[in-house]
């Protein structure tokens, strides 16, 4: 059955007269951000709004997966049944100012959520590396950025509206419903289709930012220190060089400049022309890399928070990324970056190390510990897995919990030891998704369900 057949059947099957409901059907393939996940779902819909989408839950072929940007490197959003965009439930509904609170669409991307809370004078406390993934896809893996005293984006959660699994619309006030709230804060997109939510921001806010190199040896000595010396910090280790990349922002009073150029794209492109020539020669990558890094220009500049934290991220690469107890950051990088430099010399991408507060949410790798993260890259072109299975059993032995939206092989069995409130946390699922709807085999894995349609 096409794609196109497949949305009449379900259309006519069930509002007659309300064809436009689901308005589109987009063409069914579907991949992922690097391209490691592939999907041909029967159907993929974007509907308009709340009944539309309801119909989609109650009759569409499922599993029925929710797709944000599709930036998440694990096959959470992977269908063969239906795959659904909720880029129709956009934009910001309404806010209170002096609450500093904003009712958006789950389907806004969070660049344009930046701008339109920018333009009420609210703000992001923090923000990641990119800006191009869906809010609720940010939500659906406990998305972060770095920053001592800052949390994930759901930490700002105070209410959630959300279809369930029977296409019933349900909604959710952290006042009122606060354990659900902490349920589905980290959603994986098992817990409906969440289609607005009331976060909670700060006041619009400038940043001062500076960026220069530093031994890392020094950086792992002072580790605790250097981490918490700013609002946010984080650095990038790029193999081979000794040095740390090290980034910080702090609030500023001071006039907006200009942001300079970016180029973490042409950086990365170095690392792999030196990596494909110089490789067999580690002395003398090692030189090369050094020497280049210690003469990169240092940043420093003031610019609104929403121009500061992303950057473009135009070289496609898989990642998997842990988070540690924070006390055992230091000693992880280091057997990282001795595992990278002396058994993958072909891995060329920097190392990411970022710090993100404790929470309250139950699937929130950062539930009740403050976090060091440890991201890793490899090139989308090139085989990430022997070296992300190697890494993934140092970040296990210091209890790391898999970024739900990067590689792992973590199975329901591990998480469970990992994620105190877990049986709390299925039985609200399995409340809002009685007939396991929202759940593909890779869910039911993740999740430890059994018998799921
Ligand atoms: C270049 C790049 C940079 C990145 N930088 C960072 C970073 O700095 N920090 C970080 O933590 N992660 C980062 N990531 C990972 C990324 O933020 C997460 O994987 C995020 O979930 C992707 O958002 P998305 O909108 O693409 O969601 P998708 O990958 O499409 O979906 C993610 C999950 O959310 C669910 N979902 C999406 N929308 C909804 C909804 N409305 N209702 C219910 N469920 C929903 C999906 O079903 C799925 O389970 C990066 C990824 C890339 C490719």
């Amino acid at each position: 059955m096409t794609s196109k057949s497949s949305s009449q059947t379900l259309i006519a099957a069930n509002q007659p007269g309300q064809a436009n409901a689901v308005s589109e059907t987009i063409k069914p393939k579907w991949q992922n951000w690097s391209g490691f996940v592939t999907a041909n779902p029967q159907m993929r819909v974007a509907p308009d709004d709340l009944d539309a989408l309801a119909m989609v839950v109650k009759n569409a072929p499922g599993p029925i997966r929710i797709a944000g940007a599709g930036h998440s490197f694990t096959p959470l959003v992977k269908s063969e049944g239906t795959i659904v965009s909720l880029e129709k439930f956009s934009g910001l509904k309404s806010h209170q100012t002096e609450e500093l609170l904003a009712r958006v669409g789950a389907g806004t991307q969070i660049g344009t959520l930046a701008k339109l809370l920018h333009g009420v004078g609210q703000a992001l406390p923090n923000m990641g590396d990119i800006d191009r993934q869906a809010f609720g896809g940010g939500l659906g893996t406990a998305t972060h950025g770095s920053g001592i005293k800052l949390g994930a984006y759901h930490t700002q959660l105070e209410a959630i509206q959300l279809v369930d699994g029977l296409g019933a619309v349900r909604e959710y006030a952290k006042k009122t419903d606060g354990d659900v709230i902490n349920a589905m804060g980290a959603s994986l997109g098992a817990f409906g289709a969440i289609t607005e939510v009331t976060i909670r921001n700060v006041a619009d806010y400038k940043l001062h930012r500076r960026r220069w190199t530093a031994p890392v040896a020094e950086v792992l000595d002072q580790f605790e220190q250097v981490m918490s010396a700013h609002r946010s910090a984080e650095f990038f280790y790029i193999p081979f060089s000794g040095r740390a990349l090290m980034l910080a922002s702090d609030i500023s009073e001071g006039e907006p400049g200009v942001r300079p150029h970016d180029s973490d794209d042409d950086a990365v492109a170095t690392l792999k022309t030196l990596r494909n020539y110089i490789g067999w020669f580690p002395w003398l990558r090692r030189r090369l890399i050094g020497t280049a890094i210690a003469k990169l220009p240092d940043e420093d500049y003031v610019e609104h928070w929403l121009n500061v934290y992303p950057s473009d991220r135009k070289t496609k690469f898989n990642e998997m990324e842990y988070h540690l107890p924070f006390e055992e950051g230091a000693k992880a990088l280091r057997d990282i970056i001795t595992l990278l430099e002396t058994r993958f010399p072909e891995v060329y991408f920097p190392i990411e190390v970022r710090v993100v507060a404790a929470d309250d949410v139950w699937l929130s790798p950062f539930y009740k510990r403050r976090t060091c993260s440890i991201a890793i890259h490899h090139d989308a072109a090139e085989d990430p897995l022997p070296f992300f299975a190697a890494a993934e059993s140092i970040f296990r032995i210091y209890g790391g919990r898999p970024h739900w939206g990067k590689m792992h092989n973590l199975k329901a069995k591990d998480l469970k030891g990992i994620y105190p409130r877990w049986d709390d946390a299925m039985e609200v699922r399995r409340d809002i998704d009685p007939q396991n709807r929202f759940v593909s085999p890779y869910v039911a894995r993740l999740l430890g369900i059994e018998n799921a349609g």
